[in-house]
């Protein structure tokens, strides 16, 4: 055998076995992820969470709106067939607990959590129950369960009729609208009909404004029922040619608002729902 080749056999051996051993050494090195990698992985998922999560809240969110904003619309048009199919009157609407049907186009007192608040045979037998036969539409999604003993439920009603459409009362200080075609001062276009209301405060079929409510005397505004708030402090509402818009409320669309009737000097929420709720004659806002 020869020595050269034996040497360099063993050389090459030798080197192979050298190799073989870094590379052993190499692997075990980078076996895992060292703690400032494993670190910034964290820290690159953490941000990354960040900048999704809110997106995806916001989506949702934005989704909501428009399924309760399309919900609305069926109202809209609801109360466009129903003028249609009863000689243009619009569905009679009056305020207060245990108003017969008929007299008004709702029942049901919802309060404080109640029965009332969960019970869907209201929805069946309303005037407008032909016309909206699915009584989920009549809830906002956004809107909560209520606790009623040792039960969560789905509440069955958020939203309300403008009470001075429909209304049977005749007062000087504001009008009212019995049929659609009394709608000429304050145009079909900008009449608010159906409206959303804070679910913790709705109560009968009708939203109730001030009634001797005075533009030109502020320090008097009042606010009576509240304004729905659950779209991002914004609120649904369907007007009288049936289309529907959602309205962001500058003081009213915060999270908690008193349950009673409140004082509201210079409010542009109450001179917005005023403005769009009915018309008044010029000495009638001045006086
Ligand atoms: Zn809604």
């Amino acid at each position: 055998m020869n020595p050269l080749r034996n040497r360099h056999r063993g050389s090459a051996n030798s080197v192979l076995g050298r190799r073989h051993l870094n590379t052993t050494s190499h692997s075990e090195e980078h076996s895992g992820f060292t703690l400032i990698e494993l670190l910034v992985v964290i820290a690159i998922i953490a941000i990354l969470a960040g900048l999704i999560l809110p997106a995806l809240a916001g989506a949702k969110r934005r989704a909501a709106t428009t399924q309760c904003l399309s919900q609305l619309r069926q109202f809209g048009l609801a109360g466009g067939l129903y003028a249609n199919d009863h000689a243009d009157f619009i569905p009679p609407n009056l305020d207060g607990e245990n108003i017969p049907l008929g007299e008004t186009w709702v029942q049901g007192w919802l309060g404080l959590p109640g029965p009332d608040c969960t019970n869907t045979l209201y929805l069946k037998q309303s005037l407008l129950a032909p016309y909206v036969q699915n009584t989920a539409l009549w809830k906002c999604p956004s809107a909560q369960d209520v606790t009623l003993g040792p039960f969560r439920m789905p509440r069955v009603r958020t939203l309300s009729l403008n009470a001075f459409m429909g209304s049977s009362v005749r007062s000087p200080a504001a009008e009212t609208y019995r049929r659609m075609s009394d709608l000429i001062q304050l145009s079909p276009t900008e009449a608010l009909t159906f409206i959303e209301e804070r679910p913790e405060t709705i109560n009968d079929g009708a939203f109730s404004l001030q009634w001797d409510f005075k533009e030109s005397q502020p320090s008097g505004w009042m606010v009576r029922d509240k304004p729905g708030h659950l779209h991002n402090r914004s609120g649904n509402i369907a007007f009288g040619d049936g289309h529907v818009e959602t309205h962001r409320w500058i003081n009213l669309g915060v999270p908690s608002v008193p349950r009673n009737d409140f004082e509201a000097p210079n409010d542009p929420d109450v001179l917005w729902l005023q403005r769009h709720a009915t018309w008044r004659a010029p000495e009638a806002i001045r006086n």
